[in-house]
């Protein structure tokens, strides 16, 4: 998974004026999911059940799902459950919790119906530490225009029969193609047919209806799928594949031969943003296919670079844990999770890596992954840098742990710099921690898991002692790392540069706000005002209500705070703007709110083989 922090996810609250399915009693799952006939935005899921040799079963739907790390209960969406016999009569149910039903009589039971509604509606919007569920893990129902169909949101499991096959058919209006990485068996434009060879298949395997707006494209012998759902037509597949393709191009190259993977499909849902459309920006990983969520008023340059750094991110989930993993992954108990350790190696790998291949591949220069780097060390500050990281990964559905989950794409990220640079040094620039992952890869796989508790002491047979001494020392302790000592080694130092930060924003607080009578858009007076507000000496009150000839409000105000970011220094600009009654406008030009902030610079000559093997090796 990846949670992007989008700026204006933060801010909203501040303006936020506030039928028939498969026959008879085999040995399969049965699922029809009607997304024709939808009512009061609910869709009627049937379910046929594998026989059932017990007096009382029970169906559950997921409390989590895996690379979520979080507690969501999918199953509070469903409501009006139902079980019935063979000739229609009603069966008693029992609802045991939000996520599980008990059904009495249950030799007898020929079908289950509920109905699902959709998570998106439900998301407050307010950015992190919220209990919503995640939107690429969510679901969406939008009769006639767009359903999110995250599998797991719709579909549960009878108790003891997760390794049943499944076979869902899905009947959908003929105006709307069905994207993902599974197989249509039904020829009908109305109907899809799909089966899994069991419950956890059918969870890895999301798919999005919507008009049809999709991309192929093969790199080196994978089969690429890109679908787009862009509420106003803004973007298209095609408008974003040339850069997809690039960057998938250089993923397979960094990657070499982990992944054997021979299709994978890049779900992309863009939010309006409205009350109730999706919240959460970010991705979520599975083995053959990825859901990404974004706003869809990001300039293109924005959302390209957001969807580089996102969905290369899931797609090196491939190697962990899709491949690598530990038992907890393995048997996941999708009512009743048990969390791994090794978060660092699961998400924070795969955030190194997702950062360092566009170096290796020359994506990004040298001074912007050392930007980076210095991000992520200033970001993770923040958080908890004495707590440990395998506790909190054991621990992190249940608060303190959870608060410090993000620190995930952080510290996570610096730990698997750290050990890249113990390897490169020990190997002479020989290896590093991509050829550990290769070995980790060969060792274990998709069908077999490591013990926890038994990864160190295999990752330090595979490489150098020093490498177990940095994991037991500062990620299984709660030593600080020292990042200018594992950078030194490679010759990098600290630095200063100057940063243009955002025009709008401090931090996380804005410097306009929304006048709630008139819904116009007004400077704070409570907030000193950064060198873009004093150039065009804007004073506090006044109401913005058009730049560069466009007309901007409460409406709109997200299109301003995007499209700010494209801004450049110097540019010209024209605001329109109401200081008290007084209509005016302002010419003038951009000025930037400029910061000084740390980051990194090679400045050891001696080390630059190492530094370079390290980079480009
Ligand atoms: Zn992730």
């Amino acid at each position: 998974m990846k949670k992007i922090l989008y700026t204006l996810a933060l801010a909203v609250t501040l303006w936020s004026c506030k039928t028939g399915s498969t026959s008879g009693k085999s040995n399969i799952v049965g699922v029809n999911i009607n997304l024709v006939d939808v009512k009061d935005d609910k869709v009627l899921v049937t379910v046929t059940p594998p026989k059932i040799k017990t007096d009382e079963i029970i169906y559950s739907i997921p409390k989590t799902v895996p690379g979520t790390y979080s507690t969501d209960n999918y199953g509070k969406y469903s409501e009006d459950f139902k079980a019935f016999d063979v000739k229609g009569n009603a069966l008693t149910v029992k609802r045991l919790d939000d996520n599980s039903w008990s059904i009495s009589n249950a030799k007898a039971l020929a079908k289950i119906t509920y109905l699902v509604n959709d998570t998106f509606d439900t998301e407050k919007g307010t950015g992190f530490g919220n209990d919503d569920v995640f939107s690429p893990a969510g679901t969406n129902i939008k009769a006639g225009v767009n359903f999110m169909v995250n599998t797991h949101g719709f579909v549960g499991y009878f108790k003891d029969n997760l390794e049943v096959p499944y076979k869902v058919t899905i009947t959908h209006p003929e105006t709307l193609w069905g994207a993902t990485s599974m197989t249509d068996e039904d020829a009908s434009n109305t109907s899809d047919i799909f089966t899994t060879s069991r419950y956890a298949v059918l969870v890895e395997n999301p798919i999005m209806y919507s008009k049809p707006d999709y991309t192929t494209f093969n790199v080196n012998g994978m089969d690429i799928l890109i679908a787009v759902y862009s509420p106003t037509g803004k973007y298209t597949a095609e408008s974003i594949t040339p850069e997809m393709k690039t960057m998938m191009t250089a993923q397979k190259n960094f990657l070499g031969k982990v992944n054997a993977t021979k299709k994978y499909t890049v779900l992309l849902y863009l939010s309006s943003m409205a009350k109730d459309d999706a919240h959460g920006f970010g991705a979520l990983e599975h083995p053959t296919a990825t859901t990404v969520v974004l706003p869809e008023s990001m300039p293109k340059e924005k959302l390209v670079e957001s969807m580089k750094d996102v969905v290369s991110h899931e797609f090196f989930h491939i190697v962990t844990p899709l491949t690598i993993h530990s038992k907890e992954i393995q048997y996941f108990d999708y009512n009743a999770p048990q969390m791994s350790e090794h978060l660092w190696m699961y998400e924070g790998v795969t955030e190194y890596f997702a950062n360092l291949f566009q170096i290796n591949q020359g994506l990004i220069d040298e001074a912007e992954f050392y930007t980076r780097i210095a991000d992520k060390i200033e970001q993770a500050k923040s958080l908890d840098d004495t707590m440990s990281f395998t506790v909190m990964s054991k621990n992190v559905l249940e608060q303190p742990y959870k608060d410090q989950y993000l620190n995930v794409y952080q510290k996570g990220a610096l730990i698997g710099m750290c050990i890249d640079i113990i390897i490169r040094e020990k190997s002479n620039g020989e290896k590093g921690i991509l050829d550990l992952m290769h070995k980790l890869s060969s060792e274990y796989g998709i069908e077999k898991p490591f013990n926890d508790d038994e990864l160190f002491a295999k990752i330090t047979s595979l490489t150098y002692p020093e490498v177990g001494e940095f994991l037991n020392k500062y990620v299984k302790g709660t030593t600080p790392i020292p990042y200018d000592f594992y950078l030194a080694k490679v010759g990098v130092t600290k630095a200063r540069e100057k940063k243009a930060g955002p025009i709008f924003l401090k931090g996380q607080t804005p410097y306009i706000t929304i006048d709630k009578q008139t819904k116009e858009i007004a400077v704070r007076s409570d907030i000193e005002p950064n060198e873009f507000f004093k150039n065009l000496n804007l004073k506090g009150g006044d109401k913005i209500l058009a730049v560069n000839n466009k007309a901007y409000s409460l409406e709109n105000i997200y299109d301003l705070i995007t499209e700010s970011e494209t801004w450049k220094e110097n540019d010209p600009i024209t605001l329109k703007v109401k200081r008290g009654t007084k209509e005016e406008t302002i010419k003038g030009t951009v000025k930037l709110p400029f910061e000084e902030t740390e980051t990194f610079k090679a400045t050891d000559a001696s080390k630059d083989k190492l530094k370079n093997a390290w980079l480009k090796g």
